[in-house]
């Protein structure tokens, strides 16, 4: 392979998964090749859009959904989409518009660094509960009434961080924000697999749910899903779309946008920042067919096997197998951190998962390893058990 030494950029080992610093992971030869088939002709980018929303809604139940550049640009669009709705005007105004600024609730224990991409909309986030059972205070977190006592006139929609220890459940937060007539939009970025999320936060009655594309999907790494209600659906790709015709010669597919609803054309929206290509968004469906397709026994296997072969391969290496809904091996030296940095500094680079460092533990994710990546891995992996000092 060439493109990247002519670049001059060395080429890694990803035993981390797909995260975006290390470039995700790594496409199926299908999606490759709907890439380069979509690459050699032109269509219409709201037509390509309405058929991708046809995909999704029959993969995740949701009325609607479209592609996007991530998750990340899910939230994004789909903030916008709670503040404007279907107002041309207010859509314009974004991120500042006239009036009292607009709120978005959220649980105080799941604000993380991404929810940037929610206030990037022109959005106030209002925190509500005490994470007690995290400050090892207590057993107790957000309950749902404080939620309902932090909407004001201002409150355009509850952002929910969806992971299997997020409180309150998605369904008692939907329970309170619906009674108020306000959208759940759900950040569900990682929360694949289990296949079966694909449906179930929409089937709880989430209004939006951002996916990423480049994650456990395996799609190109600058993609994601952003699902839910039609209507919100409809004004989240009006702000994303190029729209720079006559309202005349205006003729958009019925099923992502109904024209009958607007008042005039929208001009270029807040999210012509993270516009998607044609090649991006075969390449996420192709994807996203594949994945949805696959049990997640079978994955499960796949990885497993991935993990097989590489501790076939250093037999000498006391590694733990985790058994997770990604699987992944751990193995405690005395000095993780300075492994860590050994294997970053090696050749080629190997990254690894570092999340238990600070437990003195490496971690190998395998979703990202191909099998012609493990020769080198088990022989990094065995040099730094030799210099590693017991
Ligand atoms: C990865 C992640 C994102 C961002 O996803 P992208 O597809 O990279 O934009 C957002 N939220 C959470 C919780 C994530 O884990």
């Amino acid at each position: 392979m060439a493109i990247y030494s002519d670049l001059g950029v060395p080429r890694i080992i990803n035993a981390k998964g797909p995260s975006t610093r290390v470039s995700g992971g790594f496409l199926a030869p299908e999606v490759i090749a709907a890439m380069a088939e979509a690459a050699t002709q032109c269509v219409d980018m709201a037509e390509l859009q309405a058929a991708a929303s046809r995909v999704i809604g029959r993969i995740t139940g949701a009325e609607a959904g479209i592609v996007t550049t991530g998750a990340a640009a899910g939230l994004l669009l789909g903030t916008a989409a709670c503040v404007a709705g279907l107002n041309p005007a207010r859509m314009a105004q974004l991120p500042d518009v006239t009036g009292p600024q607009p709120e978005v609730i959220v649980v105080r224990s799941q604000r993380n660094a991404y929810d940037h991409a929610v206030r990037a909309a022109g959005v106030r986030l209002v925190e509500v509960g005490l994470p007690d059972r995290y400050a090892g205070a207590g057993v107790r977190d957000a309950e749902p009434w404080e939620i309902a006592a932090a909407i004001t006139p201002a409150t355009v929609a509850i952002l929910y961080v969806d992971s299997s220890h997020s409180r309150p459940t998605l369904a008692e937060v939907v329970a309170v924000a619906h009674e108020h007539g306000l959208p759940v939009l759900v950040d569900a970025a990682a929360q694949l697999p289990p296949v079966s999320n694909l449906q179930a936060l929409i089937a709880a009655g989430a209004d939006l749910v951002a996916f990423s594309g480049g994650k456990a999907i395996s799609g190109p790494q600058g993609s994601g899903i952003l699902c839910g209600r039609r209507d919100l659906i409809m004004s989240a790709i009006l702000q994303n779309l190029d729209l720079d015709l006559d309202w005349e010669h205006w003729n958009p597919p019925a099923n992502l946008i109904d024209k009958h609803r607007l008042p005039g054309l929208p001009t270029h929206g807040l999210g012509r920042t993270c516009k998607v290509g044609k090649e991006t968004l075969v390449g996420l469906l192709v994807a996203l067919e594949r994945f949805a397709a696959e049990s997640d026994d079978s994955r499960q296997r796949r990885w497993l096997q991935t993990l097989d072969e590489l501790c076939a391969l250093v037999p000498e290496v006391a590694f733990s197998l985790r058994l997770e809904t990604v699987p992944r091996l751990a193995l405690a030296l005395p000095h993780a951190r300075q492994a860590c940095f050994a294997l970053q500094n090696g050749s080629p680079a190997v990254h690894i998962d570092p999340s238990e460092l600070h437990l003195g533990k490496i971690l190998i994710n395998p979703t990202c390893l191909q099998t012609s990546d493990l020769p080198a891995l088990a022989n990094a992996l065995r040099e730094i058990m030799i210099n590693s000092p017991a």
